[in-house]
């Protein structure tokens, strides 16, 4: 959510008539975009702010610009501890950053602009997008749940949907461009249609995906396991681009921990949801997020994490350390687990990870793998499966792009990704449109993404 954030703010940097500095250049403008998910995050803001203290003294026009839920949680907070910052703008009004560089400009004072609620969806705001073949689309902004230990609604707002006539013109105006593969993106993208009532809306709105031509590959994210019809699962397995492959958030495998986390579902809710989903689409593959550390959290709880992920066969796992949300119900529980077990913990349900991944990918050793190819360099590629997993292999650089499918045979497997043989190529329109954003990179030296910053702050 927060990267194709950052996509919108540069769409409308761009058509403010804002360029992005070549490589190699000082810029005029740096803008964070943020998250306050996780502690650390804020940590990281301030840090990356210092480094920026000495470029403003040498350069007084250069403006910093701060958005995101950070900058929404926080407000003025931000100038109080860096009054050289520019600009803070919330996650409500990201298409107003243009006008308040230009107001911090000519009144030379900082401004901070927040808005408590959404008003509509933002469809109309323009994005750059980082990928030229594969594309974020969100379908709604905001979260009706109240899990306990999460920050995302009091910074995002209530659910607010998207009209899918918006969406799906969206997804159409982004396949004529070159994109292949879209990911519907949403906090609880099952729950979608709640604003309108209509409760099987996201399965309909997968299946008109299935009807776009020139869509390959359609994902989503997140799921939430309350929400999740059969019809969902109906759709994913008659929709020949819907991918094989569920990202579906379980937090906890102890049914006592997901009821303090207010989850709403116990694991057998979820069990049975993936026992369907493997049933429709047998080669589908199941990711999840867990959270470790939660408070109360007992060895017992752990250890029925443990079992649970054992079971469960995933593929991935995003594993968080529980991160104490000032703001938040479980900020205020007792029983906060100390930070010495929830890390030992958190090492061991790594390892158990591995071992879990390793197993899973080792089953499609020797078997053929269609891939996206999302970066090559030097003849080594990597890309996606269509079930999601990470494929390393070595590929001729004069036969492929990044965009185009390779279909790679498996020789190996490791816990975070497999290797294989490249078996062909098939040149596709995500690669066309890779070489025509490639060849536009190289004419105007400019190159918009994240790498450039880290330049940026390198120097
Ligand atoms: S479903 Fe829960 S974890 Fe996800 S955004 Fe909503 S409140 Fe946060």
């Amino acid at each position: 959510m927060n990267s194709h954030d950052s996509e919108r703010i540069a769409g409308s940097l761009d058509s403010a008539g804002y360029i992005p500095a070549p490589t190699g250049t000082e810029p005029d403008l740096i803008v964070f975009n943020t998250c306050a998910v996780r502690e650390n995050a804020d940590n990281k803001l301030y840090g990356h702010l210092s480094f920026l203290v000495p470029k403003k003294r040498d350069n007084p026009d250069l403006q910093i610009a701060i958005g995101g839920c950070l900058a929404q949680k926080d407000q003025g907070a931000i100038i109080k501890r860096a009054p050289y910052v520019d600009v803070v703008f919330g996650t409500h009004n990201m298409g107003s950053l243009p006008y308040l560089l230009e107001r911090a400009r000519i009144e030379k004072s900082s401004q901070v602009e927040i808005k408590e609620s959404l008003e509509h969806f933002p469809s109309a705001l323009p994005a750059r997008r980082h990928s030229p073949f594969s594309a974020w689309v969100s379908v709604s902004v905001g979260c009706n749940n109240t899990c306990t230990f999460c920050i995302v609604p009091a910074l995002r707002g209530r659910e607010k949907d998207r009209n899918a006539t918006e969406i799906l013109g969206e997804v159409r105006a982004l396949v004529a461009e070159g994109v292949t593969e879209i990911t519907l993106l949403g906090q609880n993208v099952n729950a979608y249609g709640v604003d309108f009532g209509d409760r099987e809306a996201f399965a309909k709105l997968l299946r008109a995906c299935g009807e776009i031509e020139g869509l390959d590959r359609v994902r989503f994210m997140s799921p939430h396991p309350r929400d999740f019809t059969d019809e969902v699962i109906t759709a994913m397995a008659e929709t020949p681009n819907v991918m094989p492959h569920l990202h579906m958030p379980l937090q906890s495998g102890s049914d006592r921990i997901l009821q303090q986390m207010r989850r709403s579902y116990r694991v057998d809710r979820y069990r049975k949801i993936i026992e369907k989903v493997r049933k429709a689409i047998p080669d589908s593959s199941i990711t999840t997020d867990l959270i470790v550390g939660f408070p109360g959290e007992t060895e017992s709880d752990f250890q029925s994490t443990l079992d649970v992920a054992n079971e469960f066969n995933f593929l991935a796992v995003y594993s968080f350390k529980y991160s104490k949300r000032p703001g938040t119900p479980a900020a205020e529980m007792p029983d906060q687990i100390p930070e010495e077990v929830v890390s030992e913990r958190y090492d061991r349900l790594h390892q158990h990870l591995n071992s879990i991944s390793l197993r899973v990918n080792q089953q499609v050793v020797g078997k053929e793998l269609e891939v996206l190819i999302s970066d090559m360099e030097d003849g080594r590629a990597q890309g996606k499966s269509r079930d999601f997993r990470l494929v390393h292999f070595a590929v001729d650089q004069d036969q492929a792009r990044p965009g185009d499918i390779a279909h790679v045979k498996i020789t190996s497997a490791k816990p975070h990704f497999v290797l294989g043989e490249t078996e062909r190529v098939v040149r596709s329109r995500g690669g066309d449109a890779f070489s025509a954003r490639k060849a536009e990179a190289e004419k105007s030296g400019v190159f918009l993404g994240v790498p450039q910053l880290k330049s940026v702050l390198a120097k």
